[in-house]
């Protein structure tokens, strides 16, 4: 069974999924998954296994103008945190490659990690970004950085703590790590929570849109600001951001079952924005001078 990842203490269990189970830490609240009776990468591969290049196109192409706005935006916020005028930044988990695109066209000395291929090929080919093909445990040769993000990220990683205590390494002081990740009190987790306790644990589909063998740490902006500083790091920033509706009923809704899940998904998130518990934070924090 899966330990907290902050504290090592052993979680209570708080919902039973079909492959999974979903955990709360007793001391610090952080809420996470372990699995059931079938080993992780059985169930990533499961999850990633009808994603190919042209299902990543049709959504990132349709999106494009989205995707370039809301990273010329995070730069812009970046930057004003920031005394360097050109600063070297690291995006961790590039996926398609936007924000590196958007943060070069600002002047920034921008690199990329992104393992996966698909998502790699997408941005040289259509963004001619070309991103590093290696994994974050082999960042470590690639030196020091003003900035270093991780945009929906820290939610897959199985030791969180010890990616940012790597991330805080990297960084040099008064730098920058901006991240963003789904949060445990947005108005999702309330209502898939109350569904699934009036039905005594039979109505299961939200809860498991919210947590997956691939989102495997739900933080707060507490539980995130904790495992921020217990890697050196303190925050200087949360904002609310919105889940992106199309992709969430692309991906999970099927035929009829996608308009209906679509519709649910944009409402829930149009309330949720309007009363400040979407489904997403970004977290800023800055590397403390010693
Ligand atoms: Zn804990």
């Amino acid at each position: 069974m899966r330990r907290c990842p902050l504290c090592e203490s052993e979680g209570r269990m708080i919902y039973k999924l079909n492959t999974l189970i979903v955990l709360q830490c007793p001391s610090d609240g952080m809420r996470y998954v372990s699995w059931r009776g079938i080993r992780k990468c059985d169930l990533w591969e499961k999850l990633v296994g009808d994603v190919n290049f042209s299902s990543v196109e049709k959504v990132y192409d349709k999106n494009r103008k989205a995707y370039f706005a809301e990273a010329n935006a995070k730069v812009k916020k970046i930057q004003g945190m920031l005394a360097v005028p050109s600063p070297r930044s690291l995006d961790v988990g590039a996926g398609c490659g936007f924000f590196v695109f958007s943060a070069r066209k600002n002047g920034w000395q921008a690199e990329g990690i992104e393992p996966d291929e698909i998502l790699a090929g997408y941005a040289m080919r259509k963004l001619g970004v070309e991103l590093l093909r290696m994994r974050f445990e082999e960042v470590k040769e690639l030196g020091t950085f003003d900035v270093i993000t991780l945009w929906g990220v820290i939610e897959h990683i199985e030791r969180p703590l010890a990616a940012l205590r790597q991330v805080s390494v990297m960084l040099r002081e008064g730098g920058i790590v901006a991240l963003q990740m789904p949060t445990a009190d947005s108005l999702y987790d309330a209502v898939a929570a109350a569904l699934y306790r009036l039905s005594l644990g039979l109505c299961r589909t939200p809860v498991g849109l919210l947590y997956s063998a691939n989102h495997i740490n739900r933080f707060s902006p507490g539980t995130i600001a904790e495992a921020l500083l217990k890697a050196g790091l303190e925050v200087c920033g949360i904002e609310r951001a919105g889940s992106d509706p199309e992709i969430l009923a692309d991906t999970y809704g099927k035929w009829g079952r996608k308009l209906i899940s679509r519709s649910i998904i944009s409402f829930l998130d149009r309330i949720s924005r309007l009363i400040g518990r979407s489904n997403q934070i970004r977290v800023y924090a800055r590397k403390k001078n010693r």
